[in-house]
């Protein structure tokens, strides 16, 4: 079974050699698949697609490649969606243009599937008679290849390389009158991580895979229903949340209220526990906590683990900031800003080689020499992947006079790939050292290195490890084991 997880991983597009994945070239973190917002019936001042626009960019840290929305219009459902940022896939005059008061929204980046407009979401399948369905969703399925062969063969034909086509498939292919029993077949048919919404123009139907991979949160605002991949999004539209998608739960908004029911759950949740870490935005609350305190908290622990002596903590700008602040307080050492990050680098048109992105690095990023000089100081980070990052910054911050650099990373190294709509840039040059920390900090150069544990992360969010995926560091799959 872990055979076809590994061979789904590499993407299945790879079969028609038409389109290429295009990964994380750059990036020195894990990135995210991708982020859901929809509304339900809105009434309010403005329209539900000025709501779900400002819905959207509330979760663009979860998707930077493509924006879209579905809604209901003159011939059905419509879809208005393209390559690029929220803001720039719609104009002001495109969104008053939307006069219907349900829209599904989402933002992409692709795990499964080629960036390319084809895969952009929402997918829309459409009947000759103009019904159809719009689809968003956050994840990534562990059986794509056999469903997409077995969906051939019965004649199905797709248009994208995206995973989610094969839920709107069997959706489409189950749905004759009833979305909600289309959706009870389809989530029978699928496996792995997904959190999603289906719209067919008259309801919203929202689900979520029996492990609970990646987080799905119902909100109220006024009479309507929202539905969000983060509770961040209810704050900026001034929603209020309400509570989780339960895993393994099918909750049907329609104009007759609010329905759940529960198809069979796992014995253990599965939340990933990176949301934590690192994708999720710390203004959030992820099954039930707040996530800028969990990262204090793993920061704090962190913290005791450090046995230098120091002069200031400095967080790696700006994912080590929640953990910087945690362990400054349990070390009471002065948290100190002494790294430039700089905010108006938007797509950079660099070639993906190391000196690529030591570029990039050293576009982003300026340590302060004024305040470093002469100290020995603890750069927080909340993950180490490529170590292309913490490599550089280290050497800017001793060539910029740092006395001594310890490297704190506020989450357990990386040692697997992920299954679940996770895209980690592989680490190949510090995946080979295994656990030797000593080496790993003497090739980025710092002085020590220490990550924290997987009891500190449950700790911090106050629940054990059964509640959680911790596959890419603990090689445990749920379902699949070691
Ligand atoms: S393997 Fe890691 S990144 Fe992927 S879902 Fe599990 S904990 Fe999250």
């Amino acid at each position: 079974m872990l055979n076809e997880l590994i061979i789904n991983r590499q993407g299945w597009e790879c079969q028609t050699g038409q389109e290429t994945i295009i990964h994380n070239e750059h990036a020195d973190k894990p990135r995210e698949k991708c982020g859901v917002f929809a509304i339900y019936n809105y009434k309010g001042p403005g329209n539900a697609a000025i709501i779900t626009y400002l819905g959207l960019l509330a979760l663009q840290h979860r998707g930077q490649e493509s924006a879209g929305m579905a809604y209901c219009g003159p011939n059905g459902i419509e879809v208005i969606k393209n390559m690029g940022l929220v803001e720039n896939v719609f104009s002001r005059q495109k969104l008053t243009a939307i006069t219907s008061d349900t829209v599904l929204g989402h933002v992409r980046y692709s795990t499964t599937g080629s960036s390319s407009l084809t895969n952009a979401q929402p997918l829309v399948a459409r009947s000759f008679d103009r019904s159809g369905i719009a689809l968003a969703h956050n994840g990534n399925l562990t059986n794509t290849r056999r469903l997409h062969n077995a969906l051939l063969e019965e004649g199905h034909i797709f248009h994208s390389t995206s995973d989610t086509e094969i839920i709107l498939t069997y959706l489409f292919k189950y749905r004759r009158n009833d979305l909600i029993q289309a959706v009870e077949k389809t989530i029978k048919k699928i496996e792995g991580a997904y959190a999603a919404v289906a719209f067919d123009g008259k309801r919203l139907v929202a689900f979520r895979d029996p492990n609970g991979f990646r987080p799905l949160v119902i909100g109220r605002h006024g009479q309507s229903y929202i539905i969000s991949s983060e509770t961040a999004a209810f704050d900026t539209v001034g929603a209020t949340f309400l509570r989780e998608v339960e895993p393994g739960e099918i909750i049907e908004i329609n104009s007759n209220g609010l329905h759940s029911q529960m198809t069979s759950p796992s014995e253990c949740k599965s939340l990933c526990i990176f949301e934590y870490v690192y994708f999720a935005r710390p203004d959030s609350i992820i099954d039930g906590s707040n996530v800028h305190l969990v990262r204090k908290k793993v920061g704090a622990l962190l913290g005791k683990r450090i046995k230098t002596e120091l002069d200031m903590v400095v967080p790696s700008p700006d994912s080590g900031v929640s953990a910087a602040i945690g362990m400054a307080e349990m070390l009471n050492v002065p948290l100190q800003w002494a790294i430039y990050r700089n905010p108006y680098l938007g797509r950079t048109f660099i070639e993906p080689t190391q000196s690529g992105r030591e570029l990039a690095v050293r576009l982003k990023f300026n340590p302060i020499a004024e305040v470093i000089k002469g100290k020995k100081i603890a750069v927080v980070d909340d993950s180490l992947v490529r170590g292309t990052t913490a490599r550089i910054l280290t050497e800017m911050l001793k060539r910029l006079g740092a006395a001594e650099v310890h490297l704190c990373i506020a989450s357990p190294p990386y040692k697997n790939p992920c299954y679940y709509g996770i895209d980690i840039p592989v680490a190949e040059e510090l995946a080979a050292l295994g656990p030797d920390f000593k080496k790993m900090a003497s090739l980025i150069g710092a002085d020590s290195l220490t990550f924290s544990e997987p009891d500190d992360l449950y700790q911090a969010v106050g629940k054990n490890s059964c509640n959680y995926c911790t596959a890419c560091f603990s090689g445990e799959y749920p379902g699949y084991g070691k």
